[in-house]
């Protein structure tokens, strides 16, 4: 009698430790003959791609076969979270393939957004990571907007397999979930791709498009640690990550006074001239408007009953906060090294994961303090 030891569906060493990662069962179905693990068991049962985490190592083993099997990588990237979304090393897996970016969320997006502006800037950065990419489309896997046009965009490939890439948490697994629906995938649309020499495979599943059936290839999705949703209780989480329409919040701002985004960032006006100031991050995060010499004062006595989120479960990973000076600039003017420059008709000063500020580009001196661990960066202004 054979033991099994790895999943029959992908080839995943079994465990039953971690929920999150390849190969989990529970504890009681160890041992037993041809086991599914639990992802794999609910693909084939109830057609429902679940998201799957894996280590780094373990991620390059399995994007390496899209080097060895080029084709159209869907690259899929949270709208609030760009920094968050780029995938570590992912040039050299795709250098021999077609890439799409697909930024998903966009339901989330507030209303009059310039998408050339947001499309431009993503490719920017995406390519600075050393990915060519050409194409962007935007898409809600959630709500479906867009996805004709991705299903559009693929239909041609029935000659070489549709990859779809992305960080944890992107909506790989919602996407996917919404293409199988779309195209009726019967219940077991799992089959084996096993790579001699490597245990762990990748799943596929097959659409039947006008032109012919295209292969989709479902690849794990790699947790960051670094980022805000990493760092977050699920309470916390749900006031924090952006869930529906973002709503413009405006707030006339006076030189000498501070706005706390919860206890995410802090913003100190320190001197120009009276503007408003535009926040884009999630309705229910609690923002708090002060003079800045009170700024210490609330950071150190309220970040509980104040600040609200983060709460004490997990403040710690924010306790920390840097601060990048921020200065409005003329045409041509140049600013110290690590001064947020905000020029022409203004910036978007992007915090990942969370939204955005927008500053009009009218007179301003001062500091936006963000966690330590925290990028910002610094966009056109998208509204
Ligand atoms: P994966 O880890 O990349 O497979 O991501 P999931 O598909 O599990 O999605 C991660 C989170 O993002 C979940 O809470 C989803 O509900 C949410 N999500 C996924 N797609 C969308 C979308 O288009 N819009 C919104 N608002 N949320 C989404």
């Amino acid at each position: 009698e054979v033991k099994a030891v790895v999943c029959v569906g992908c080839g995943s060493p079994l465990q039953s430790q971690d929920e999150q990662a390849p190969g989990f069962v529970p504890s009681s179905a160890m041992g037993k003959e041809n086991v599914l693990c639990r992802r794999c068991f609910r693909i084939r049962n109830y057609g429902e791609f679940l998201p799957v985490q894996v280590s780094e190592r373990e991620y390059q083993a399995q994007v390496a076969q899209i080097f060895d099997n080029p084709g159209l990588v869907l690259y899929v990237i949270d709208v609030f979270d760009l920094a968050g979304s780029l995938v570590p090393n992912l040039a050299r897996f795709v250098m021999n393939s077609d890439v799409v970016v697909v930024v998903n969320k966009v339901d989330l997006l507030p209303k009059g957004v310039r998408f050339e502006a947001l499309s431009d800037w993503i490719l920017e950065q995406v390519r600075a990571t050393h990915v060519e990419a050409n194409e962007v489309l935007f898409v809600s896997a959630a709500t479906g907007m867009g996805l004709d046009s991705l299903y559009r965009r693929v239909f041609d490939e029935t000659d070489r397999p549709v990859y779809v890439v992305g960080m944890a948490n992107t909506g790989k697994s919602t996407l996917l979930n919404a293409v199988a629906k779309q195209f009726d995938v019967p219940n077991d649309p799992y089959t084996v791709s096993r790579r001699p020499g490597t245990t762990l495979a990748l799943s596929r599943f097959e659409v039947a498009g006008p032109n012919g059936p295209v292969t989709f290839v479902d690849t794990p999705g790699l947790i960051h640690g670094t980022r805000v949703i990493d760092k977050l209780c699920a309470d916390c989480l749900k006031r924090a990550v952006p869930d529906a329409r973002l709503r413009p919040r405006v707030y006339q701002l006076n030189p000498e006074q501070t706005l706390f985004l919860g206890g995410f960032a802090r913003l100190d006006f320190e001197s120009g001239v009276r503007q408003s100031i535009v926040l884009y991050i999630s309705n229910q995060l609690p923002v708090h408007r002060t003079k800045l010499e009170r700024a210490e004062a609330i950071w150190a006595e309220h970040r509980d009953d104040i600040l609200q989120v983060p709460g004490p479960e997990c403040q710690s990973s924010f306790t920390d906060l840097t601060p990048h000076p921020i200065q409005s600039t003329r045409r041509g003017q140049r600013v110290a090294q690590g001064t947020i420059a905000v020029s022409g008709r203004g910036r978007d000063i992007v915090i990942p994961g969370l939204g955005w500020i927008t500053l009009s580009g009218e007179a301003f001196r001062g500091r936006l303090w963000l966690p330590t661990w925290l990028d910002v960066a610094v966009r056109p202004r998208l509204v």
